[in-house]
């Protein structure tokens, strides 16, 4: 039964929910989550309350809440029963021994990154996963499923949603961001994948291996934010454009068009936006998935920061269009205002503010851990270390009377190459922040 649902799914997202405006796209989506309240959120105990007689009138009286609230009401929200402490004891046995089939009953269980007790869970049936593999399949396989492709995903965990997926044109090489890269070469260069998907940080070390003899035709980062230093080398030792899959546990969110601009998967995803700049152009996702039945995803925060693509792109999509995933609202810095509060320092500021710095640098990191000082690292092939580290000042310093701020102590560190499983952060902010971000009045509901 399987193939024909991921086939039905695939065709379904490929050909037949085409819209030619957004009115259309909207009228689609009121549709889709009235019929969603009706068929699960009334399943759903935490939900049931606001889902007898439900009308889209209600939705924007429905709670917003954030992964903390999805995992304390985690019991209550699910609709098939599944406990949280059954469910990550499984988890957290299947990371371990790294066999990825077990399952509650016919549920997927797996966990989500994070620091430990900030991990999520997520519960994914196996209706849920042939229709996630066809969508995937319809809006990632650069050639239909007519051809034959090899497809090598690096993840930190594996999970059986991704053995739903082989079939014989379509094969699945799942390789574990655990086991140390250079032993994965030999396997890749054997395999010869047409298709990459791996975070950014991976593929960087794959092109800097000397080792590497594959030529993928279709390279797409996953589960990292993509640094536009890191995109202009991967592309160019690749000799291809790197698209963007924007896939978390919540969801699959947006991928990036054969033009290269990442749009959100409105077909999938109801995404409202609560906008944290007054220019407007860069939002925190609220998302509510009316695919996911299991375990529902209404009105949920995302931590992430987009920043939305002004102009319509060249290949006509309504889904709206997202210049960049530009990071955690966790890694907004923070520089004292010159007439006293804080002033919030996008990541994406930091970073052009180093990439105007000099054209010679290859990586830098830079980490805020204390108020009022930043570490910087940085990597270079041209000029001398205190050459960069004066430019790098100036271009920081520019920013910060742009913005009205004080800058902040500067202190240069050596770099040290980013290694391992762990996730790459090209600017974070460690400082504790308190309380909630600040938002803008979300945009006026559809309905
Ligand atoms: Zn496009």
């Amino acid at each position: 039964m399987k193939l024909p649902a991921i086939v039905w799914h695939y065709l379904r997202v490929k050909y037949l929910q085409r819209f030619s405006t957004v009115e259309e796209l909207q009228t689609w989506q009121q549709r889709q989550l009235g019929r969603f309240f009706r068929q699960v959120g009334s399943k759903s105990p935490f939900y049931a309350q606001h889902c007898t007689d439900f009308s889209l009138a209600d939705f924007a009286r429905l709670p917003i809440i954030e992964k903390q609230q999805m995992m304390e009401h985690f019991d209550n929200l699910n609709t098939v029963g599944i406990r949280k402490e059954a469910a990550f004891q499984l988890a957290l046995q299947a990371e371990e021994s790294r066999d990825f089939a077990p399952t509650i009953g016919s549920i997927t269980v797996g966990l989500s990154s994070g620091t430990s007790g900030s991990r999520g869970l997520f519960l994914v049936s196996p209706a849920e996963r042939y229709e996630w593999a066809g969508t995937m399949l319809a809006k990632t396989l650069p050639f239909g499923l007519g051809r034959t492709e090899r497809i090598a995903l690096f993840l930190r965990a594996g999970s059986n949603l991704y053995d739903t997926t082989r079939s014989r044109r379509i094969q699945f090489e799942f390789f574990d961001l655990l086991t140390p890269i250079e032993n994965q070469i030999e396997r890749l260069n054997f395999y010869q994948p047409t298709i990459l998907a791996a975070p950014p940080s991976v593929l960087r070390m794959l092109a800097e291996s000397q080792a590497l003899k594959i030529r993928p035709e279709t390279i797409f980062s996953v589960a990292e934010v993509l640094d536009p230093l890191d995109a202009g080398f991967i592309s160019g030792f690749f000799q291809r454009p790197i698209g963007q899959i924007y896939q978390c546990t919540e969801g699959f969110l947006g991928v990036t068009c054969p033009q290269g601009t990442i749009h959100l998967n409105e077909d999938l995803v109801f995404v409202e936006k609560e906008f944290l700049d007054q220019e407007k152009t860069r939002f925190n996702p609220v998302i509510t998935d009316f695919r996911r039945r299991s375990q529902p995803i209404i009105r949920y925060r995302m931590n992430d920061i987009l920043t939305i693509r002004p102009e319509p792109c060249p290949c006509g999509s309504v889904f709206q269009g997202i210049e960049k995933i530009e990071g955690r609202c966790d890694d907004v810095c923070l520089f004292q205002g010159k007439s006293g509060g804080l002033v919030k320092v996008f990541p994406d500021f930091l970073t052009r503010a180093v990439m105007a710095a000099a054209a010679g640098i290859q990586e830098y990191t830079i980490v805020q851990t204390l108020a009022g000082e930043l570490e910087i690292s940085f990597r270079t092939d041209s000029g001398t270390p205190s050459e960069m580290e004066q430019l790098i000042t100036a271009k920081i310093q520019q920013l910060c009377d742009k913005l009205q701020a004080n800058l902040p102590c500067l202190h240069f560190v050596p770099h040290v190459p980013h290694r391992g499983a762990g996730k790459l952060k090209r600017v974070e902010c460690r400082i504790a922040k308190k309380g909630t971000p600040q938002y803008l009045p979300s945009r006026p509901l559809l309905f």
